[in-house]
């Protein structure tokens, strides 16, 4: 028998959720988790994508696994991608006609699932979410909303609340996102633009259970970047447009300059202008070869076509086979790697 018929019949929710050392919460999430997907009535499927996790992390997600074999899987990547990278990992193991993506850290609160299965039930193919009174530090929210108003200019892509992670898409969505082979990319961007008929619904918000954000302030930046060139050429555009309007700026000092030295002579003070201007515009040239080195860097990753993550071991039940046979011996290879890690001293 192939693989794919050994495989169960489709579920029709996939939950698909990227986990980076959160050892702290994960038995808090799997207890409010299960019972709220037990009570949508519906088949459903469960997808860990471990991260490269440092801490215990795998060795949970191993546990919970045997605890329930049949709606659970667990995707061991061997290094840490990032958490759209995660996410991606998991569409491709994805089998649900919904496909859910949800944090591991219940900032989203696994118990607002079942609106957005009603939402997509309603025959809506991409569910957005809005945060009611988003739980994350002062400076956070005004960063984020600052930076969503500058993205929606920039790439025309409507999302009142770009950073809740707690979405829902269709199977068409999700194939076609498989298909793209994106390496650095943002999810709720690059299916909005996939989506036939969206809809944005409000969930609630809450504090991390435990630990604390695996973002830091140059992941956030360097994921808003990928959100702006990934989706957009206009910065491209507006750097042209800036060029034309700066040597315009400067041929005309220039002609300026050359006019007073011939009426009036060389002024000697006048080189500190110069200075100052050539300073100008040597930070414009740097930021213009930043901005293009952001897009050539896009090439030159998507060129070189390497796999974009490497999965190391899947937990899965297949049908017809107890969780003794080859699905255990995926467990004991899953459990290893995190066991050693607890050994050692936390890097
Ligand atoms: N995450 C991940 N890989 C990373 C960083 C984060 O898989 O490199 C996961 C993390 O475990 C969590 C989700 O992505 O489930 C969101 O991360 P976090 O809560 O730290 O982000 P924030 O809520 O601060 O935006
Ligand atoms: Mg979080």
């Amino acid at each position: 028998m192939s693989q794919t018929e050994h495989r169960r019949a489709r579920p029709e929710v996939s939950v698909i959720i990227p986990v980076y050392n959160e050892e702290a919460g994960l038995r808090a999430l799997f207890e409010r988790l299960y019972p709220a997907l037990d009570a949508l009535g519906a088949d459903y499927e469960v997808i860990f994508i471990n991260d490269g996790s440092r801490d215990k992390s795998a060795a949970l997600l191993a546990e919970q696994f045997r605890t329930r074999p049949d709606t659970t899987r667990v995707i061991l990547l061997n290094g840490n991608y990032g958490q759209h990278m995660a996410i991606l990992a998991g569409f491709e193991q994805s089998r649900g006609d919904i496909v859910l993506t949800l944090d591991a850290d219940l900032q989203n609160p696994p118990e607002e699932i079942g609106k957005l299965v009603n939402k997509m039930r309603e025959g809506f193919d991409y569910v957005g979410t809005i945060r009611m009174q988003r739980r994350d530090s002062l400076w956070r929210r005004k960063a984020s909303r600052a930076m969503n108003r500058l993205r929606e200019r920039i790439t025309r892509i409507k999302m009142t609340d770009q950073g809740c992670m707690l979405r829902a898409y269709s199977r068409h969505i999700i194939d076609t996102i498989n298909r793209c082979g994106e390496i650095n990319t943002f999810i709720p961007a690059l299916a909005y633009t996939f989506s036939q008929n969206p809809v944005e619904i409000e969930v609630a918000h809450e504090e991390r259970f435990a630990g604390e954000s695996k973002y830091s302030l140059y992941s956030l930046i360097r994921l808003n970047f990928d959100l702006v060139t990934g989706f957009s050429v206009v910065p491209l555009q507006w750097l042209s447009f800036i060029g034309v309007i700066l040597s315009m700026g400067s041929a005309g000092l220039f002609v300026l300059l050359l006019i007073r030295r011939f009426i009036i002579g060389a002024e000697v003070q006048g080189v500190f202008t110069l200075f100052a201007i050539t300073f100008f515009l040597l930070g414009v040239i740097i930021f213009a070869l930043g901005l293009l080195g952001e897009y050539i860097g896009r090439i030159y990753q998507q060129v070189r076509a390497r796999p974009r993550y490497l999965v190391q071991t899947i937990l899965e039940q297949r049908d017809g086979e107890t969780v003794a046979g080859a699905p255990r011996q995926s467990v004991v290879q899953a459990v290893q790697p995190a066991q050693t890690i607890d050994q050692g001293p936390t890097r």
